[in-house]
């Protein structure tokens, strides 16, 4: 019979499969408008230079601005599109590897082998990625709205730059939508093999090694495929946000917590799994 310990052993590893992902997708989805950003604000100085010779701002603010305006246009062109794509493709790749990894561990826990699954994204994860073209979008605009005559006037070359730094935002937020757009993924891949593997199968929540506070309240937690989990949980009592209940991980951007498929009529040796995992998240230990 196989042991608790091995069981959440291997299941802590999977979240570094996903922070893997992650990092080798946000680079790839930011890089494009990253690079073109950067270009962007080197022509846009070079300019402001080149017109401030002798004097403090350009003579010709408005034709300033509207060059300005159509280099970040240039620059943000199809990016939201392509990070999409890339965010999409991620999605597809942890569902795959998701559900492989979720079927390995019920077959470990009930001798038996799982049934197939097809494995794939889910719904949210799918949303998550297909809002990333907006959320460009409304950077972009914003800085263009810090682009006018006035800021440039008040503030000369700081106002410049400060239009280059709202539109940089874009860029995090890619990345934030990307993490979870991957970890939600992951999620729905294990609630698809719970699933396969019918009645009296829950969801159990593995928090990643070193959660924070918010997550480790949900380690040891279970549902049944399709429920919610509470929400609200922490064990740091500071940090109760987001009290609405939620279907799984991510509890937050960045979270790597994963579900696994776990049911009471698998008997396993040493500790019952929640408890363990419930163990390892509060006192901060893998064993
Ligand atoms: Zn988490």
């Amino acid at each position: 019979m196989v042991s608790s310990q091995q069981v959440a052993d291997t299941a802590q590893t999977h979240p570094a499969a996903i922070r893997a992902l992650e990092q080798r997708t946000i680079p790839e989805a930011t890089q494009p408008l990253a690079q073109a950003l950067k270009a962007a604000h080197s022509a846009a100085t070079s300019r402001w230079i080149r017109e401030t010779a002798a004097t403090n701002i350009p003579a010709r603010l408005d034709e300033f601005a509207a060059y300005v305006t159509q280099l970040l246009d240039a620059a943000f062109a199809d990016k939201g599109k392509g990070a999409q794509r890339a965010a999409e493709r991620a999605a597809f790749t942890v569902a795959q590897a998701g559900a492989r990894q979720a079927s390995q561990l019920a077959t470990t826990m009930r001798g038996k082998p799982t049934p197939p699954v097809n494995a794939a994204p889910g719904e949210d994860a799918q949303a998550v990625a297909e809002a990333i073209p907006a959320a460009v979008e409304e950077e972009h605009q914003r800085a263009l709205a810090l682009l006018t005559v006035a800021s440039l006037t008040a503030m000369g070359l700081a106002g410049l730059n400060a239009a280059f730094t709202r539109a940089r935002r874009a860029i995090s937020r890619v990345a934030a939508a990307i993490a979870v757009t991957i970890t939600t993924a992951n999620a729905h891949a294990s609630n698809l093999v719970a699933r396969a593997l019918g009645d009296g199968v829950r969801l159990l929540w593995v928090a990643e090694p070193d959660a924070c506070p918010a997550c480790a309240a949900y380690a040891g937690r279970s549902i049944r495929p399709g429920g919610k989990f509470r929400g609200g949980l922490s064990l740091d009592p500071r940090r109760t946000v987001f009290v609405t209940a939620i279907t799984g991980p991510p509890r937050h951007p960045r979270c790597r917590c994963v579900l696994i498929p776990w049911s009471t009529a698998w008997l396993l040796d040493g500790p019952p799994l929640p408890t363990l995992l419930r163990h390892r998240a509060t006192t901060g230990r893998t064993a």
